[in-house]
């Protein structure tokens, strides 16, 4: 039995993540998430240029997980927080970040949950039906939502939650009627219900976690106990020098001072591809 069976956790929420949050943390870790909706967390970002994100995404996570706490009544708190970039390698995939944090303020403690992985995020300027119809297949419409707006990103009115070709055909009707030069601005809603693709990283973020609160310190038994740092410099097989190919893992206690390095089991080189020197 760890700290966190049977005990009840808040999740502040109005876009369905209840819905694999819940289902995570109940079979893997044995705590019962209660969802509520009772804050309109819109009021701290959208992805839709009304609301700018409040702080930055660990900032945002941590003020949903209070908030729900507080509204709920309960010490221990989840909140989740997505993030949409383009991807780190090439910069030219859409890219979703998800957050997830766990407060737990009888035990003093705070564990995050990360996933990172490529994103349903497609938008497009346009002007006719065809087009529209064109972009909405390539953007996994229906079973992924859509988002239209007249003119352009900024305009202050909007369709959210286009699910079905009636409502896109009303929706483009709508839009040109608003815009100027006859042009609309259609986007993926990135809202998680309205979004699976996104539901399923908040999903593997979800998982992350959970790996982490069953994750205890030998020493001291705190859960959290997991990876803090990375140590790199495997020398190269052909030149010698180091290269930021990995040679171990840190793993740290959020409480105590214990550590564990957990070595690589075979000693080996890096490959000359790696190396900056051989292969700049
Ligand atoms: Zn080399
Ligand atoms: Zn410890």
């Amino acid at each position: 039995m760890g700290i966190f069976s049977n005990r009840s956790v808040s999740l502040l929420t109005k876009h369905g993540k209840e819905k694999v949050i819940a289902d995570v943390l109940n079979t893997q870790v044995g705590c019962l998430v209660q969802q509520t909706d009772a804050y309109d967390t819109d009021l701290l970002g959208t992805f839709t240029q009304e609301t700018p994100r409040y702080g930055s995404q660990l900032d945002a996570v941590r003020k949903k997980a209070a908030i729900g706490m507080d509204l709920l009544k309960l010490d221990l708190g989840i909140a989740d927080e997505g993030a949409f970039v383009n991807d780190p390698h090439s910069g030219m995939i859409p890219w979703n970040n998800e957050l997830l944090v766990l407060i737990d303020q009888k035990h003093q403690l705070e564990i995050t949950g990360f996933s990172s992985a490529p994103a349903q995020n497609d938008n497009a300027y346009l002007s006719y039906w065809e087009e529209l119809e064109k972009f909405a297949d390539n953007a996994l419409f229906p079973s992924h939502y859509l988002v239209i707006k007249p003119t352009d990103e900024y305009h202050p009115q909007s369709k959210k939650g286009i699910k079905d070709l009636a409502e896109l055909k009303a929706a483009f009707e709508w839009a040109k009627g608003l815009s100027s030069k006859g042009i609309i601005y259609v986007e993926n809603d990135l809202r998680a219900f309205a979004n699976p693709t996104r539901m399923e990283n908040i999903r593997k973020a979800t998982v992350d976690l959970a790996n982490k609160m069953n994750s205890l310190c030998p020493q001291c038994q705190t859960p959290g106990f997991w990876i803090k740092d990375v140590k790199r410099g495997l020398p190269c097989n052909a030149c010698g020098l180091a290269t930021d190919q990995e040679i171990a893992k840190v793993w740290g206690c959020l409480k105590c001072d214990h550590e564990l390095t957990e070595g690589m089991k075979v000693f080996k080189l890096a490959d000359p591809s790696k190396c900056h020197h051989c292969n700049p």
